[in-house]
């Protein structure tokens, strides 16, 4: 059987697509809407049909056990083509486009259908609101009128739904957005205090090893007062790129602050920290920078058996403050300080 295509069928289809509604679960908005319809009417059968490229399917059906049909057998892709109107067929055997209809001449034996366009907000008819009966019927106008104001109705339902999901699509932006530094795109202080507490926990509860690098950039006052604030900016998203990729996927990088940055290893014990620390200032160290060659001081720490974040933060600022008053550009452990102090000397 052929059907009328509507002549905006590409962008109604489109518009369709863009409720996501086609093949979800049933919900109680539209069941009590195609209730009444059917109540008003006085029909046993009242349907929400979308009308797809090759099918309707029905998101509420009301005394009729079937999810969709092909396109060519529906009354509905008729209605479609009408939106303003609310198609009637009183007396379906008598009327030519569907007298041999297999609806009509077979199950479920179609006699009377009246469908409501659902016209979306940018004027396409997305299918219908409809009610059908297995013998013939008229509908009075208050009747009619009340199943175009229950289209609508449908309609402002799927608006509320995509509304929804458009609002939590912008609630999960805005909450990665808040987690980003916006110079770097790296993870913010914010992040860290998180992603930090999260891999402590693991740590104390399954005994994972956890270390954590606290990296500084060497003279980066002087780097600005020479070369200006935005080249200073730029260097800094510049070492951003080249942690993440000297790094490991799994490492977590970010900017803790100024020209600090904060990289936590999960599962890595001393030695192996100590091994990526070292890599890192000597990459660093052998880059191209845009103005000039860069270093920067790392000070390493590895968690202990009760440490929480706040200890190991600490344990590595302090190492980094050795780094820096003995010479820069260069790694050291926490867990050597004590060495480092009786022996001033980094083994
Ligand atoms: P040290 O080797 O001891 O770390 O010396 P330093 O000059 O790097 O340290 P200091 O703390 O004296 O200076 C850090 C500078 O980082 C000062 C500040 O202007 C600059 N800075 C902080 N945040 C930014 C930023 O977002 N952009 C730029 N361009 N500079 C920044
Ligand atoms: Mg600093
Ligand atoms: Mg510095």
């Amino acid at each position: 059987m052929s059907y009328p295509v509507p002549v905006d069928e590409q962008q109604r289809l489109q518009d369709l697509q863009s409720y996501d509604i086609l093949d979800t679960a049933a919900e109680a908005a539209y069941d009590a809407l195609v209730k009444l319809a059917a109540y008003i009417c006085g029909t046993p059968v009242a349907l929400v049909s979308l009308v797809d490229r090759q099918r309707q399917w029905f998101k509420s059906a009301f005394g009729f056990d079937c999810r969709e049909t092909p396109r060519d057998v529906a009354f509905c892709a008729h209605a479609i083509c009408q939106p303003s109107d609310v198609m009637i067929v009183e007396d379906a055997p008598r009327d030519a486009r569907f007298a041999d209809n297999p609806l009509v001449t077979g199950d479920p034996h179609i006699r009377f259908y009246a469908g409501a366009p659902l016209v979306s907000r940018q004027g396409h008819a997305l299918g219908t609101l409809c009610v059908i009966d297995t013998v013939p019927r008229h509908l009075s106008a208050e009747q009619c009128e009340a199943l175009r104001t229950l289209s609508q109705a449908v309609i402002t339902q799927l608006e509320l739904r995509r509304s929804n999901h458009e609002l939590s699509e912008r609630n999960r932006h805005l909450e990665q957005m808040a987690l980003l530094d916006p110079l770097t795109g790296l993870f913010n202080r914010r992040a860290l205090d998180l992603r930090l507490r999260e891999e402590m926990q693991r740590h104390r509860r399954h005994g994972q090893a956890c270390s954590l690098l606290l990296l500084d950039v060497d003279r980066f006052k002087d780097y600005n007062d020479s070369f200006g604030h935005l080249c200073g900016d730029e260097l800094l998203r510049r070492l951003a790129a080249c942690l993440r990729t000297s790094l490991r996927g799994s490492d977590i990088v970010c900017r803790y602050g100024g020209e600090e940055f904060v990289v936590i290893l999960p599962a890595t014990a001393g030695p192996e920290a100590d091994f990526s620390a070292a890599r890192l200032c000597q990459d660093i160290a052998a880059s191209d920078w845009p103005c000039r060659p860069i270093t920067v001081s790392v000070g390493v720490a590895t968690a202990a058996d009760d440490d929480d974040a706040v200890v190991l933060l600490e344990r590595a600022d302090r190492a980094l403050y050795w780094a820096k008053e003995h010479g820069r550009n260069r790694a050291v452990h926490s867990d050597k300080l004590t060495a480092i102090v009786d022996n001033d000397e980094v083994s």
